[in-house]
């Protein structure tokens, strides 16, 4: 059985008819992720575009069954539907606006992988067409910046001078007389796409008639896949939706720094400047404060029977940071010994003055033993988090009954 395909000679027919040839139910295929009943269903002639070539199916109704994948099987094309036909004739529609899509950004992907080959010697290795997001794989040096603004620029010229695109026929040997763009070695009559004075490349695919109707053509970002670019790139109504996008975020960050979206980067640079100007601030005048705290505690923490200076403390609504450096200015007197949490998170800073000749790490280690959690340190100073932090309290509190015996 060999199914005519209605696509080769006119991808714009929506609408068809046509003959049953078979249908059989087909078994559950989990990688697929259909799930129920479906039919494998052959018709003698199809609009259906099955996937391939980098391009996806098309999907729509076949009778009043929905098709849920298309497949190219040699000769055949393989519609998936949910339903058996009731009729031998059966009646064809397509998704449209889908397929159209996919036409706009598949006619749109040769026209720029022409305009990378011809005008910057780059070929293309591959070519994917995703839901939102359609790729070209470029080998060769990376492309600059002023590199794919040419080819997009050139590309659009193109769409703006509306080229017929033509379907061509013919063996590999006169394609590759004429200039094909990528040759193919293939026997018989092939089928090339022709994008007028532009591009002739083999394909199977389905394309627009004129260039006008690609629409925009926008390159976005390149990265490094393998030893190849990857040129990420949106045609026609996802150009337009792109770049609607893109103002809309444009216009949101601006109202957030109050300014115009052509002051952005100027504006972002500033805000940059002065949170990291505020996060230098901030620190130092923590490190004073912890220092001034420190000085207080000392004073009113009288020595023990053994001239230890402790002090054991959960803090409230401090930056973890704090913990750290009011325990380093503590434990910089003579056999002072600091035992601090905080209570939001659960971090421990255990610090004494080495004449103190405990071990804070070992202590810290009974602790989280004791309470769960992780951390480590030198035997001047430790640090550590308990996995539950409404726990700190009573850690702080251990630790102070555990000290003496270390
Ligand atoms: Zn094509």
């Amino acid at each position: 059985m060999t199914t005519r395909r209605i696509y080769y000679d006119d991808a714009f027919e929506k609408e068809f008819t046509a003959r049953v040839m078979y249908c059989e139910v087909l078994p559950p295929d989990v990688n697929s992720g259909i799930t129920g009943s479906v039919w494998k269903l052959i018709l003698d002639r199809t609009a259906f575009y099955p996937t391939s070539g980098g391009q996806p199916n098309d999907l729509g109704k076949i009778g009043d069954a929905n098709v849920l994948d298309v497949r190219d099987e040699g000769d055949e094309i393989i519609h998936v539907v949910d339903h058996r036909p009731a009729d031998p004739e059966v009646n064809g529609c397509i998704n449209w606006p889908r397929r159209f899509d996919h036409m706009q950004q598949h006619t749109g992907q040769h026209l720029l992988s022409a305009m990378f080959q011809e005008r910057f010697g780059l070929p293309t290795v591959s070519f994917h067409l995703g839901g939102e997001i359609c790729t070209i794989d470029l080998r060769g040096p990376e492309p600059s910046a002023e590199f794919l603004e040419g080819a997009e620029r050139a590309a659009n010229q193109v769409v703006f001078e509306d080229r017929p695109v033509n379907v061509r026929y013919g063996t590999a040997d006169e394609f590759a007389k004429l200039g094909v763009r990528k040759e193919v070695d293939r026997k018989g009559i092939l089928r090339a796409i022709e994008i007028e004075a532009a591009d002739l490349q083999p394909c199977g695919g389905t394309h627009v008639k004129s260039t006008g109707q690609i629409g925009l053509t926008l390159v976005r970002r390149c990265t490094k896949v393998r030893q190849d670019w990857r040129v990420e790139f949106v045609c026609g109504r996802r150009a337009e939706r792109a770049a609607r996008h893109d103002f809309q975020l444009l216009r949101q960050t601006s109202e957030k720094l109050s300014c115009a979206p052509e002051d952005l980067a100027a504006a972002a640079s500033r805000a940059v400047a002065e949170r990291d100007e505020n996060f230098k601030n901030c620190r130092a005048m923590q490190g004073r404060l912890a220092e001034a705290e420190a000085t207080i505690a000392l004073q009113t923490v009288p020595p023990d029977g053994n001239g230890f200076r402790v002090v054991s403390r959960v803090f409230e609504g401090v930056p973890v940071d704090y913990l750290g450096f009011f325990a380093t200015a503590f434990a910089k007197s003579e056999k002072a010994i600091a035992l601090l949490a905080a209570a939001e998170g659960g971090h421990l800073r255990f610090a004494q003055h080495s004449s103190a000749g405990k071990d804070m790490s070992a202590l810290l280690k009974q602790v989280l033993e004791k309470f769960g959690g992780k951390g480590g340190g030198t035997r001047d100073f430790a640090r550590g988090r308990l996995i539950d932090g409404s726990q700190a309290e009573k850690a702080v509190l251990l630790a102070r009954e555990l000290l003496p015996g270390l």
